[in-house]
């Protein structure tokens, strides 16, 4: 089997990807299997230039097939906010929870028609030396002032799927992913996963 790394060691994201990619014959590996690999600072000015950074990075580090993704939490009314900084969006190393508490804060000063937000997400697919192909997924939704559900990570509590009327925290992973911003980008990425996945079963 073909291995592939997934290029985080944010666990809602590995155990996001871990099901999203169970149709495909790869070997799974995240960066939680490379403890010493040291990322490449997120230094870029949008999620596309930060998951290609990303994913180059560790495929040519680590001489190996890698996707990697850069997202967040996009809310148009906060000029974009907490956007490309999601994940350190109250400080440095901040928690989920401390960047949620930010966030409410924020939300308290708008009106009630400007807490429409979308997440995005950019994902990158490189080899070693090459990148492969940079692909982006949107999710549109509204923001509560109060959490609800503990599932999912990040903002999740916070995030109102209309049609379900339910917080991606109070949605199960199974109903998440087949609406997400990472699974929409994944999709763009099928033929080629699946070339891959299925080029290499074929020769061993
Ligand atoms: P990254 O690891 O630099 O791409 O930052 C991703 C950050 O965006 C996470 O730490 C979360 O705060 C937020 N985020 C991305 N995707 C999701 C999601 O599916 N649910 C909730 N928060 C998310």
């Amino acid at each position: 089997m073909l291995k592939l790394l997934i290029a985080t060691r944010n666990g809602g994201k590995v155990r996001e990807y871990k099901e999203l990619l169970k149709k495909y014959q790869f070997d799974i590996y995240t960066l939680k299997d490379f403890p010493h690999y040291i990322e490449p600072a997120e230094d870029q000015d949008s999620f596309e230039k930060n998951a290609l950074v990303k994913a180059q990075h560790a495929a040519d580090a680590l001489n190996i097939l890698t996707l990697a993704d850069d997202s967040g939490l996009v809310v148009p009314a906060l000029q974009g906010q907490p956007g490309i900084y999601s994940r350190r969006f109250a400080k440095e190393n901040a928690t989920d929870a401390e960047n949620r508490n930010k966030l409410k804060t924020l939300l308290k000063n708008l009106q009630d028609s400007e807490r429409n937000a979308y997440f995005a997400c950019s994902i990158a697919l490189c080899q070693p030396g090459k990148c492969l192909k940079i692909v982006v997924g949107q999710c549109e939704g509204e923001l509560l002032l109060e959490e609800r559900g503990t599932q999912g990570f990040g903002y999740d509590p916070l995030f109102l799927k209309y049609d379900y009327n339910k917080t991606f925290g109070e949605l199960d992973q199974d109903t998440k992913n087949r609406v997400s911003h990472r699974r929409k980008a994944l999709d763009k990425l099928d033929n080629i996963l699946s070339n891959l996945s299925e080029t290499a079963s074929c020769a061993s």
